[in-house]
């Protein structure tokens, strides 16, 4: 990859050779990470949640660490510790561990204001992010990051003969733009990378980010990518509707985007914000259509009439506070929102509200702590594999660079296959050649969940599925190799 001038975007990476799908393009360790800012108290080296009763003081600083004396030897924590007793002069105290904590709010930012003075090549590559200063200004976190971290670190801290204001809330902007939400710990951490922050963003990228074990940030392809295209991320969730991706990237990376998938009012023809048209007789949908600087436009793409977003607003509010107070680890309650909705009336069968609903119908059926797949009922086992095909095919459709939920839907869809071949062979209504076809065609996409899921750090519950994927190839690769002998025909 090759950093480039764009009129428009400003820096960005194009690719400087063509990449094959799956290749890795870039692994980079962070510049800086730090705690969320809004959290509750955390151990400030490994970054895990603690309480009173799971922490120590630091001996140092009096910041509260957790137990494992590997934790009072991280650097991560120098930062803060040397400026606690260095600057402030004295031991802090956190008595109060009840989430969030104010204290935390500006831990990150001083950790990434420290490399100023102690580690200088570390802070250029930070002043060289973009910081939106006087977008910054005008949001509605301003007020909030004046009181609780610039003045805190002019005033507790005392680095006002240090920094400006104007310096410190400029770390406040590269913070908010460039930091990436870290899922390796519970609760979630910030890190800020070097180039992986000037990779553009796309609601349909071509890059896919995952992480390491150990912090480090993964970048791989997974679609083709020709020499000299852009590469791209995407900066929010790609499994959101368009207006509320729209407005999460504008208020909190001040932009608007304008990405092809954006700038396609059917999402590549899926209608994934597809709401019934009102017209009497239209059996289409109003879709949104975007213009930058104003509300969007919703026109029914059959009878092209348009809708007031007032309409629309009403409809989603409606559904929208269903959903939330849906108890969602419930699959009688998954079930039930989808024979209320999943009827066209209201909402596009693929709309974004359906699919988060049969995304988390799709896991709970036969999980684990329910008794597994071999519990379901034939009727569910069915209705669980016409889930994970609908899924399976949208996913690809609007957002094929998500490995890790196609991943982990294309896992339960080859554990649902395999199930439905074995209880049909046991039942006599299937011959072992067609069960051999129900084995290959989940074997199929077992193949593919690995290769989907193949750089999931094995901390986190998807890395967990990926070994339980490979372990199940390999037996189900026994079993179709006993079949072939039994059967005595073309091999696999
Ligand atoms: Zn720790
Ligand atoms: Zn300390
Ligand atoms: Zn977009
Ligand atoms: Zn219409």
């Amino acid at each position: 990859m090759k950093l480039c001038q764009d009129k428009v975007l400003g820096r960005c990476y194009v690719a400087s050779r063509s990449i094959k799908a799956g290749e890795v393009v870039l692994k980079e360790s962070p510049l800086v990470q730090g705690p969320s800012q809004i959290t509750g108290p955390v151990c400030l080296s490994c970054l895990k949640s603690i309480s009173m009763h799971t922490s120590e003081e630091c001996p140092k600083c009096g910041w509260p660490l957790c137990r494992d004396p590997q934790c009072r030897m991280s650097e991560d924590h120098i930062p803060e510790c040397d400026w606690t007793m260095n600057k402030r002069g004295r031991k802090i105290k956190i008595s109060n561990f009840t989430s969030p904590h104010p204290s935390y709010e500006c831990i990150t930012t001083l950790r990434c204001l420290y490399k100023k003075f102690h580690q200088p090549s570390v802070w250029e590559k930070l002043m060289q992010l973009e910081a939106h200063l006087d977008e910054c200004k005008k949001s509605s976190r301003y007020e909030n990051d004046q009181k609780n971290v610039i003045q805190f670190l002019l005033n507790f801290f005392k680095l006002d003969q240090d920094f400006s204001e104007e310096e410190i809330l400029k770390v406040c902007g590269i913070i908010q733009v460039n930091a990436h939400e870290m899922p390796l710990t519970e609760p979630g951490y910030m890190a800020i990378f070097d180039r992986t922050s000037f990779i553009e963003h796309s609601c349909f990228p071509n890059l896919y980010k995952s992480f390491t074990n150990s912090g480090q940030l993964l970048l791989r392809a997974m679609k083709p990518i020709a020499a000299g295209d852009h590469l791209s991320i995407c900066y929010t969730d790609p499994l959101w509707g368009t207006i509320n991706r729209r407005h999460h990237l504008e208020e909190s990376k001040y932009f608007t985007c304008q990405c092809d998938r954006c700038r396609d009012p059917t999402e590549f023809n899926t209608m994934y914000n597809g709401i019934k048209c009102p017209e009497h007789q239209c059996k289409g949908y109003v879709l949104p259509h975007l213009t930058v600087g104003s509300e969007e436009t919703w026109i029914c793409h059959d009878c092209k009439k348009t809708t007031s977003p007032e309409h629309v607003h009403k409809i989603l509010v409606k559904i929208g506070e269903d959903l939330s107070t849906m108890e969602k680890q419930n699959p009688e309650a998954c079930r039930k929102f989808l024979k209320s909705y999943d009827t066209g009336r209201f909402l596009h069968p693929n709309h974004y509200y359906l699919t988060d609903v049969r995304i988390a119908l799709a896991q709970l059926y036969g999980q684990t702590n329910r008794g597994g797949i071999q519990e379901l009922s034939d009727d569910m086992l069915t209705h669980k594999i016409a889930l994970c095909k609908q899924l399976v095919n949208l996913t690809r459709t609007i957002v094929p660079a998500e490995g890790r939920i196609r991943g982990i839907i294309i896992f339960e869809l080859h554990a649902s296959l395999a199930e439905m071949g074995r209880r049909r062979s046991g039942q006599g209504q299937i011959d072992s050649a067609q069960l051999r076809a129900f084995l290959l065609e989940s074997k199929q996409y077992l193949e593919e969940a690995v290769w989907l899921l193949q750089y999931e750090p094995s901390i986190l519950p998807e890395g967990k599925i990926l070994v339980q994927a490979q372990e199940n190839l390999s037996s189900l690769n026994t079993v179709l190799q006993a079949l072939h002998a039994s059967i005595g025909d073309s091999p696999m």
